[in-house]
């Protein structure tokens, strides 16, 4: 088997990132891959509603909400080592971009937890789920404590 050259990791902000941070750094650092990391800003809450209200794309929630993730994702690129080059800050679709961002970076390895903000309290979220199913590389889903 060949070793991994380039990981993603995919981090949304919640709890457990930094267990799934360290598992990709360490495997990064085992395969001397490129590590590189994907943070999406979700639209979905923007544009969607449950409830029957079709919301508007709220322009300066968005851009809050994106310039927080922006400290954030800079804050772990310098902890991890990784350069500012190799982070993504998308908006959109979790799942969709992480799968994106993957394909046409080549990475071979995607890194990310078991569940996060949307499947919490589920042994597999809707977003590992739909990167498991979907990624054209390999996927792994770090086991996260249920809580
Ligand atoms: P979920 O399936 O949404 O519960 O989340 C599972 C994992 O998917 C998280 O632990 C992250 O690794 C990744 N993930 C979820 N949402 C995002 C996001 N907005 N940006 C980047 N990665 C995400």
């Amino acid at each position: 088997m060949e070793n991994y050259k380039h990981i993603l990791l995919a981090v949304d902000f919640f709890e457990n990132d930094a267990i799934v941070s360290s598992r990709a750094k360490d495997l990064a650092d085992r395969y001397q891959a490129a590590l590189s990391i994907i943070h999406v800003v979700d639209s979905l809450p923007m544009t969607h509603s449950d409830y029957g209200l079709d919301l508007p794309f709220n322009l300066d929630l968005a851009a809050e909400l994106t310039a927080v993730a922006r400290v954030r994702l800079a804050k772990l690129a310098e902890q991890l080592q990784v350069s500012e080059s190799k982070t993504w800050l998308e908006m959109g679709s979790p799942k969709q971009e992480i799968i994106r961002i993957a394909t046409e970076n080549e990475a071979d390895l995607i890194v990310m937890g078991s569940h996060g903000r949307h499947g919490f309290g589920l042994l597999l979220g809707s977003t590992a789920n739909a990167v498991l199913h979907h990624a054209k590389c390999d996927v792994l889903a770090v086991r996260l404590p249920d809580d």
